[in-house]
């Protein structure tokens, strides 16, 4: 009996992960149990060789030597809501829970935010401290984001920490002026929604304009990158950025000798 309840749930998870992943699913490799419990030695291992260099954060799950970039804190205190902010998106990561073709209304967890004003009152209502907008690609609804951006900013200041996530593509000086004028806080970089090209981290990085007026101290994932430059590094770097496992991500990290997320 409890065997074929096991067997159901598995089969519904099976069916929740066919219809997330559409046409990836084929792509997707899921460990048979000898599979897993080698793993699971590894990254022992793994974790046991790096406990003097890393500290582990976030009650556990995350592996830093480093400041954790504040949204990452808020994210993993559970005192945080993403936002988002449409449905269509310029990439097509096979992991994208979602078509992306539709523009729609921005939302989260099904409830909708016909204006920024609704939003505000959502976030004051459950007393979040973060907030994130994501997508779709943000930058796609240029004006709908800096709207958002702005009441939000305009009616927490300090008192809620903003990021937005974008995979790059369009952010050009004038967009992150834009956001950087309205009060965002953090901006993050999908970089596996690009192919793992840096394009967009570098016209962020490198315009001094828009990233250092700011006030940012600079982008996490370009100190990252910088650490990889080196042609025998930056593969190393994009294995653990695609990595599956925990202990596949560890062994990239150690052939990296950082300890950074
Ligand atoms: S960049 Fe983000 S929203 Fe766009 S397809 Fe990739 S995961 Fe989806």
């Amino acid at each position: 009996m409890a065997s074929g309840m096991a067997a159901e749930l598995r089969e519904r998870l099976r069916e929740g992960n066919r219809r997330e992943y559409g046409e990836g699913y084929g792509r997707l490799h899921f460990p048979v149990p000898a599979e897993a419990a080698r793993a699971q030695e590894r990254r022992r291992d793994l974790l046991e060789a790096l406990a003097e260099r890393v500290a582990f954060g976030c009650d556990g799950p995350k592996l830093d030597c480093t400041a954790l970039a504040p949204g990452c804190r808020i994210c993993a205190e559970g005192g945080w809501s993403c936002l988002f902010i449409s449905g269509r998106c310029n990439c097509r990561c096979f992991y994208c829970p979602t078509s992306q073709e539709e523009i729609g209304v921005p939302a989260t967890n099904t409830v909708e935010f016909r204006t920024p004003a609704d939003y505000v009152a959502y976030l004051e209502r459950f007393g979040f401290s973060g907030a994130s907008i994501s997508g779709g690609e943000p930058l796609l609804t240029p004006r709908r984001t800096l709207a958002f951006v702005s009441a939000v900013k305009r009616r927490f200041g300090a008192a809620m920490h903003l990021w937005l996530y974008t995979n790059g593509t369009l952010a050009d000086a004038g967009a992150l002026a834009q956001l950087r004028d309205a009060g965002l806080d953090e901006i993050r970089f999908d970089i596996g929604a690009v192919g793992y090209r840096l394009d967009g981290l570098r016209r962020a990085e490198l315009d001094p304009d828009p990233i250092r007026q700011f006030g940012a101290e600079g982008i996490g994932l370009c100190r990252t990158e910088h650490m990889c430059f080196d042609e025998k590094r930056i593969n190393v770097f994009r294995e653990m950025i695609v990595s599956n496992t925990d202990a596949d991500r560890l062994k990239a990290l150690r052939q990296l000798k950082v300890g950074v997320v």
